[in-house]
């Protein structure tokens, strides 16, 4: 089957769904259909063997092991990281630092930023529409430090005010965090352009691609970008794993984050001198069988291809909200020009969870609530939204049920 009408679109989604094997699963005796997917993607047969197979036939603790299994894992878990630098066309892979996450690569340069690079009175511009992940790590840094935080404001279809985001540097600005892409309003931010701004005024800018990686190609060298954020588990990875991407003459001046094992070079009492990059930051032992998985999840999405992939949810995404914005009392939260795959809405005054709920008993996973983004839903005025975030295997049929399905819980009210 190929993936809608449109001829640029080769992916053949039938064959995909295939390789995923919960999709053919039944909850309350219906057919799952699967609309969570900014929260996390399942995982292709591929991805889940790899694990498997390394757990039964490499299994050895990376790094200085002298026998041949942990030369082995060692070789494939610095392959992974090569396979992460191809992905997303880092210079070197020095540059590529395995995190358990977003939100731990976030905290990660937080900190380490944070006590390199900024002091009492020290400013970090961020934005309206950030994940939690990308708010309370700063927060904690300015309760240790002193530091301000700004905020870049939006309007209300959900796009970030360049003019005033501009407006917001000094002379105290050190470093400019920013969502690629919103979780909640699938807005897809003009990043480039926002760190060419920050560059213009000497500042480095980290984006939080936890959303983006799965949907876009994200190159950093075109991005010039100085930091960059994601995790595997969104990109059709095992959980556990993500990576914090850095400019290597910047990685080079950052202190370490955790101290342990791997992190060092020598260690006496007395002092001790640390690894050379990227293990200066990976203290303890890494999770090196969920780096397989995660190569094998980015080889499946370039085997497949994200222009592939964005096409196609592209397509879902304006199908989606044709279809949903013809029930009555519909309204969207997120209404970008540059919007992904991610839609955020209300309907009359039914609660989001109520909606969620009987949604699920119709077999249709969405996710409801504040999105880890409680201030952008102050922003809003709401307290939060039912959210259907599609994958390269969803369907304009399971749009149609979601849409049956919605339409069938507002006549209950
Ligand atoms: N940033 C954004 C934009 C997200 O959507 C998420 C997760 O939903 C995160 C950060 C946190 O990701 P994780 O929980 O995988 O660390």
């Amino acid at each position: 089957m190929p993936s809608a009408n449109n001829p640029l679109i080769t992916m053949d989604i039938t064959k995909i769904r295939a390789d995923f094997p919960i999709l053919s699963r039944e909850v309350y005796g219906k057919p799952l259909i699967y609309f969570d997917n900014g929260a996390t993607t399942q995982k292709p047969r591929c991805v889940v063997d790899a694990i498997v197979d390394e757990y039964y036939s490499v299994n050895a603790n990376v790094h200085r092991g002298v026998h041949f299994l942990s030369q082995q894992a060692t070789e494939l878990h610095e392959g992974s990281r090569e396979t992460v630098r191809r992905f997303i066309n880092a210079r070197t892979s020095a540059e590529v630092i395995f995190t358990r996450g977003t939100t731990e690569a976030i905290n990660l340069l937080a900190f380490s930023f944070g006590e390199e690079f900024m002091k009492e009175g020290d400013e970090v511009i961020i934005s309206t529409m950030e994940h939690h992940s990308n708010i309370v790590p700063w927060q904690l840094l300015a309760a240790r430090k002193g530091i301000s935080i700004k905020v870049i404001p939006m309007n209300d279809r959900g796009e970030l005010l360049l003019d005033e985001y501009e407006k917001l540097f000094s002379d105290r600005t050190r470093i400019v965090s920013i969502a690629h892409i919103s979780n909640v309003l699938g807005t897809i931010n003009p990043v480039k352009e926002m760190i060419a701004t920050a560059h213009a005024h000497g500042v480095p800018v980290l984006v939080d691609g936890a959303q983006s990686i799965p949907h876009m190609q994200v190159d950093m060298q075109d991005l010039d970008v100085d930091f960059f954020a994601f995790s595997g588990h969104k990109v059709y990875g095992p959980t556990g794993v993500g990576v914090l991407y850095g400019k290597e003459e910047w990685l080079d001046k950052l202190p370490p984050y955790q101290g342990g094992g791997e992190m060092i070079q020598s260690v006496s009492f007395e002092k001790t001198t640390f690894n050379e990059l990227p293990f200066k930051f990976e203290a303890g032992t890494p999770d090196y069988i969920g780096t397989t998985g995660l190569a094998k999840a980015l080889d499946y999405v370039s085997a497949i291809g994200l222009e592939q992939i964005a096409a196609h949810e592209h397509e879902l995404t304006i199908y989606a909200m044709q279809r949903l914005g013809e029930i009555e009392g519909m309204r969207f939260l997120g209404e970008a020009a540059h919007k992904s795959s991610v839609i955020s809405f209300l309907v009359g005054n039914i609660h989001p969870f109520d909606m969620g709920t009987l949604l699920d008993r119709l077999g249709i996973a969405v996710r409801t609530g504040h999105h880890c983004a409680e201030p952008l839903m102050r922003r809003l005025g709401i307290e939060g939204t039912v959210r259907a975030s599609f994958a390269m295997y969803n369907t304009k049929e399971e749009i149609d049920a979601l849409v049956a399905g919605v339409d069938r819980v507002r006549k209950m009210f």
